[in-house]
């Protein structure tokens, strides 16, 4: 095995797919290779050293082999296991659900360093911030802006007029907000969408999280923000996004229990006796 042929990254392992009875194939989203995919042999058996370090949700320093299809795994060693959040099923839906969101809008191996900090951040942040909502709408704006998707929210989308201090509707085949005028024409369907979640939408999408984070905001604007930008994402991905489910159940039964197996992103949980047992993170 020639050295040029090895190589090390950090990457966040973002999804698995089993692959046999032991092997997976995970992807990885690396900070200088962006979204890339390892071959895990063998990673399923109870006495894989790799295995530890190759969870879902785990950030790790990685050693790949390049192959001629796939490169494949030969070491790991976890640098953050995020145990906070994968002892929470709350944060852990919230976690899910973002690097889903990283893997539906990456392309493959482009490098996106501002991606990859937003996540690992945005991960870091969970246990620590008031209102997980919040933040999820800042994961949500950055990454459509940092993927090319920035919805155009400071005047019309289409005519770039002004837009007035009342009710607007908020495009998502258009990509942003139209005046009135622009959504009369109906050349794209847009959801009402009120002043003042369209200005807390501005200051989320332009703000720093420092600031963000320490600004109250009522909980109905937060909610009428993420209708409006799952609205738009379903629009871009053209489909559902999975662990949204498990998100909306979680939030749902938030304080009371509920007989509970989620599947999602490779990750089984069960709700047994009382207490969520612990996700079934190594399945
Ligand atoms: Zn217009």
């Amino acid at each position: 095995m020639s050295n040029q042929r090895t190589y090390q990254t950090q990457a966040i392992i973002i999804k698995k797919t089993k692959l046999g009875e032991a092997d997976r194939i995970l992807t990885l989203y690396s900070p200088t290779m962006g979204k890339i995919q390892g071959f895990a042999k063998a990673v399923r058996k109870p006495k894989s050293k790799l295995g530890g370090h190759l969870e879902m949700l785990t950030y790790s320093q990685v050693t790949l082999v390049r192959g001629k299809n796939i490169d494949t795994i030969i070491g790991s060693q976890t640098l953050d296991a995020f145990l906070m959040v994968k002892n929470d099923l709350d944060l852990l839906s919230c976690a899910l659900y973002m690097t889903e969101m990283i893997s539906q809008f990456t392309p493959a191996e482009t490098e996106d360093i501002h991606l990859f900090e937003l996540l690992l951040h945005s991960i870091e942040q969970l246990p620590l911030v008031a209102d997980r909502n919040l933040l999820l709408r800042y994961f949500e704006l950055r990454l459509l802006g940092q993927v090319g998707y920035r919805p155009e929210l400071g005047k019309c989308v289409l005519c770039s007029n002004k837009l007035e201090t009342s009710i607007n509707s908020f495009s998502p085949s258009a990509g942003g907000v139209l005046c009135r005028s622009c959504h009369r024409l109906g050349k794209h369907y847009g959801n009402a969408i009120s002043w003042d979640g369209l200005e807390v939408m501005r200051f989320i999408q332009g703000g720093d999280w420092e600031s963000i984070s320490i600004t109250p905001i009522d909980a109905t604007i937060l909610d009428e923000i993420e209708r409006m930008l799952r609205s738009y994402m379903r629009h871009l991905l053209e489909r559902e996004i999975k662990s949204i489910v498990w998100l909306d159940s979680i939030k749902r039964d938030h304080g009371k229990p509920t007989q509970l197996k989620a599947y999602t992103a490779g990750i089984q949980v069960q709700y047994v006796n009382q207490a969520y047992i612990t996700p079934a993170l190594n399945s």
